[in-house]
């Protein structure tokens, strides 16, 4: 319970103690110490259901704006300001130096997860916001679903905007968020019911004081020791210690030293996270249609083979019939359509270069394996030697690359890690097509040196050798280049700034 001596005595200002927190209780939100999972669930679908003024209205339904005096005000700012700098200081530290976000996008969902609702408990259990874990009901921009939408980029952008936001001169610097500002000027809603207060206190019809307080604890809630930096440390400290659930990550990017790695995170922010509804005859989806239209699906499939074939209107199902009426109920039959269930690639947008890149590549049954990214005929003129790995390349499809050593003696060099298998086979294939573009080859050449250096027969000097025969004397420059850019160095600097 908020202890009232505290708004009479000036002298010594210091926080109000603690609210209750009436949230939590109304909901019956689960103990998080019980079940992070359940507690979360319920929390984002508490949050949904609510609007600003709702949550405003139950966490002042015992204060009003004459609780809190000006120096209580100018404390807050303070300290709201004082934490804000910290935060932006570690987390454009953390976000520009290091491979923090490309890590952190390689993760699975799971292990997303598992680092969010960690910060979300800390955050949630902090004592030191007055509204305790129902501050975060201040914040709906914070959920889980946000966090991990588009392989976990929804993360990453949502650090950068803290970080721009906070490291701003601007005073009082708050994040944005419409839905909570639409409780910025709202009356007391206890204030009517007051009756009953003692005549000596002032009783403010405004909450206009309470709602700057909120909005200080939101930002609070969101920076400091609480959110962001929690789920941020408690990804840096898997890092450092190499969390079980990091093992595999890790193991790739210090394989891959960076640009591989960085290129396969990039490709995977623009996965879809499930696949997308079109119409079987107009290809349409809901959003190219709008107004909220609701596809049908065939009923037949759907009750004799659990299979969905959607359609947007009857027109179009009627439309379709002459074609759909062979399959309809005895074969699992779509087009395919990009983006669909039926597509294989469906995770990847449409405008992807890389899945139109697979999508346009010979299929056996219907399947792509990465085996098929193989060598693409030349727009120009490849060197004799670039001509001789092409040739043994396409008679050896398991092959990622040929390596020769000094007695001449090929070497065959094969991914096991399906996904920088295939950005190596893009990267291989852009070299394949393009002769006179060297971006693919820093990248296979980056990868192969860190590999297969120590390879018996094998030497760093030998394998630069072979891809300047192949590619041009200036590739050697251009791989020394990218492997200056460390990895691990980076990941230190980030873990001694921080403690
Ligand atoms: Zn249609
Ligand atoms: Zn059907």
């Amino acid at each position: 319970m908020a202890s009232e001596s505290t708004t009479e005595d000036h002298s010594a200002v210091k926080k109000p103690n603690g609210f209750p927190p009436l949230l939590s209780k109304k909901f019956g939100i689960t103990d998080i110490k019980q079940d992070a999972v359940k507690w979360n669930k319920e929390w984002e679908a508490a949050i949904a259901s609510l609007t600003a003024a709702d949550v405003l209205k139950e966490i002042s339904q015992k204060l009003d704006d004459s609780f809190f005096t000006p120096q209580h005000m100018e404390l807050f700012h303070k300290s709201l300001r004082s934490l804000q700098t910290n935060v932006a200081e570690i987390l454009s530290n953390l976000l520009n130096n290091g491979h923090f976000d490309t890590i952190w996008l390689l993760l699975n969902a799971a292990e997303q997860r598992k680092h969010i609702l960690e910060g979300l408990k800390r955050a949630s259990e902090d004592p030191s916001t007055i509204w305790g874990p129902d501050c975060r009901a201040l914040c709906p921009e914070v959920t889980v679903s946000n966090f991990l939408s588009q392989s976990g980029k929804g993360f990453i952008d949502f650090l950068t905007r803290v970080a721009e936001i906070f490291g701003s001169p601007i005073t009082p610097a708050f994040l944005p968020n419409s839905w909570w500002e639409q409780a910025s000027n709202l009356p007391n809603p206890w204030w009517g019911q007051a009756s009953d207060v003692s005549p000596q206190r002032q009783i403010s019809q405004s909450t206009k004081l309470v709602f700057e307080v909120a909005t200080i604890t939101r930002n609070q809630f969101i920076g400091e020791w609480q959110f962001v930096l929690s789920s941020a440390f408690s990804i840096v400290s898997d890092i450092t210690n190499r969390g079980e659930g990091m093992k595999e990550v890790l193991h790739f990017m210090e394989n891959t030293k960076g640009h591989v790695a960085r290129c396969l995170a990039e490709v995977k922010t623009t996965f879809r996270d499930k696949p997308i509804i079109r119409c079987e005859n107009c290809t349409k989806t809901p959003d190219d249609i709008g107004q909220n239209v609701r596809f049908m699906v065939c009923s037949v499939c759907k009750t004799k083979l659990k299979f969905e074939v959607h359609y947007c209107s009857q027109s179009c199902q009627k439309e379709h019939w002459s074609v759909h009426k062979k399959a309809c109920g005895k074969k699992k039959v779509t087009r395919g359509l990009s983006g669909t269930k039926g597509d294989f690639l469906w995770a990847f947008s449409d405008s992807d270069p890389v899945a139109n890149l697979m999508r346009n590549l010979p299929k056996k049954e219907g399947r792509l394996t990465l085996r098929d990214i193989g060598v693409n005929p030349c727009n120009g003129k490849r060197s004799p030697a670039a001509e001789r790995q092409a040739k043994m390349l396409e008679a050896d499809k398991d092959v990622d690359y040929f390596l020769f050593t000094a007695s001449g003696e090929p070497v065959r060099f094969v991914i096991d890690d399906l996904g920088a298998k295939m950005i190596f086979r893009i990267n291989r294939g852009m070299i394949m097509t393009q002769p006179t573009d060297t971006t693919g080859v820093n990248a296979i050449g980056e990868y192969m040196l860190k590999l297969m250096s120590n390879y018996p027969g094998l030497s760093r000097d030998i394998i630069i050798k072979q891809l300047c025969e192949e590619y041009g004397e200036d590739i050697a420059e251009k791989i020394v280049e990218l492997e200056q850019m460390a990895y691990s160095s980076d990941l230190l600097t980030v873990r001694c700034s921080v403690a």
